[in-house]
């Protein structure tokens, strides 16, 4: 038995609420990184239950064994291989920047300075605004969830956010929330499974063995499908 599923269920860490990864309709877990780690599970064999919590609570709850996984839209990035070991990557992302749509004045982070920008906490987002903050000269406000960052942004408190592109791409058509991208690829990620560094050879390779078979089979587009419309 692998460290840390003593029990034979795996829990697993999901974002609080990410749509169209993860999001709940009455109780229910839903959105492709739910179904996607439900149908890896199933083609390989084990079985798991979803633990949604903060993002920033994701890495330090695998370091400390209290999560066997996670599957949160997380961009697989050098530093987080340090503490993590990522499956083969599943979806291509990036960071984009977002303002209030009638928002005439921003068009791109050169106009940002002395404004308020707002990021989720423990995100690739976070990292990359408070990198360029000397160079830009914004303020940052951060929140532990994507719906109250795109809130504070729509009532016009922020005037910018970043937020992962298929994202808030999302979230603008499914509830017609008053935001605009104003660039839509500020950096290309891609998001992998992760489990705790050097822990779960085994695991990770089912994940990746599973994944794989999605794949081949039509399952994989049929769940990106079934949230993303082309
Ligand atoms: N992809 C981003 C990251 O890995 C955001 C993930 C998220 O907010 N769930 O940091």
């Amino acid at each position: 038995v692998e460290n840390g599923a003593d029990d034979g269920v795996y829990t697993v860490g999901i974002d609080t609420t990410y749509p169209p990864f993860e999001f709940q309709v009455g109780g229910e877990y839903q959105g492709i990184d739910v179904e996607l780690i439900k149908a890896i599970a199933e083609n390989q064999g084990f079985e798991i239950q979803f633990r949604p919590m903060d993002f920033v609570g994701i890495i330090p709850a695998l370091e400390e064994g209290e999560l066997d996984l996670a599957i949160a839209g997380m961009s697989i990035t050098e530093e987080r291989q340090k503490v993590l070991d990522f499956s083969d990557p599943y979806f291509d992302a990036g960071l984009a920047l977002v303002t209030k749509k009638d928002n005439a004045e921003i068009a791109s982070l050169d106009d940002l300075d002395g404004k308020v920008i707002a990021v989720k906490s423990g995100t690739t987002g976070s990292k990359f605004v408070g990198e360029n903050q000397e160079k830009y000269g914004y303020r940052v406000a951060y929140f532990d969830d994507s719906p109250s960052m795109f809130l504070d942004v729509a009532n016009g408190y922020s005037q910018a956010m970043v937020e992962d592109y298929p994202v808030i791409a999302y979230a603008i058509t499914s509830r017609n929330l008053d935001l605009k991208v104003i660039e839509e690829r500020l950096t290309g990620e891609q998001y992998g499974v992760a489990v705790a560094k050097g822990e779960h050879g085994e695991l990770l390779e089912q994940i990746n063995q599973g994944l794989q078979e999605l794949k081949d089979d039509g399952t994989y587009k049929e769940i990106v499908e079934k949230y993303i419309k082309n």
